[in-house]
């Protein structure tokens, strides 16, 4: 669909401002998420689609109140991975992939039990919040 869609490139990946994730023929569109970030080199990853959602929401809200200052996203991810009753706690910035000037810059911020106990905890809330 979006590759015979308008916002498609030549590689039938949708052209995106690689700072802003702006279509730039179409200012006010905006891609992100696994529809574009093959295209861009960054992982196909919840993670990454989230925070390019908040940062998109922001430029799209300051855009709209006319105080947009360019502020660049910050491609970093990160996620509990579970092994048994421990867990790692790994990070990836894609500073250097979505500029184009090398590769991602990974590192193992935590890993143990407590790891483990702090994504079920985040489980258990955020699955709280769906409840009323
Ligand atoms: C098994 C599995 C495990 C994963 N585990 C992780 C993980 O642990 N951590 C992580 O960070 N990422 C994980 N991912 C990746 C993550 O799920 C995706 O990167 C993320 O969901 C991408 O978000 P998105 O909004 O770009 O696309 P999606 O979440 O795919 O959302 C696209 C939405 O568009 C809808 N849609 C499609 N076509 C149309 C249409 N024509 N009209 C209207 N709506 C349409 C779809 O129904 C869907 O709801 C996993 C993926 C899989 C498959």
């Amino acid at each position: 669909m979006v590759r015979e869609s308008p916002l498609a490139g030549p590689q039938g990946f949708p052209e995106v401002d690689r700072v802003t994730f702006r279509s730039p023929r179409f200012p006010n569109v905006f891609v992100i998420g696994d529809t574009v970030n093959p295209a861009l080199m960054l992982p196909p990853a919840g993670v990454v689609a989230h925070f390019q959602g908040e940062y998109v929401a922001g430029v799209i809200a300051s855009d709209l109140k006319g105080a947009y200052i360019g502020e660049p996203f910050s491609p970093v991810a990160m996620c509990i991975m579970d092994f048994g009753d421990n867990a790692l706690l790994p990070q990836c910035s894609f500073e250097r992939v979505l500029s184009g000037t090398g590769m991602p810059s990974c590192g193992v911020m935590a890993v143990g039990k407590w790891v483990r106990v702090t994504k079920m905890l985040f489980e258990g809330f955020w699955f709280a919040t769906l409840i009323e």
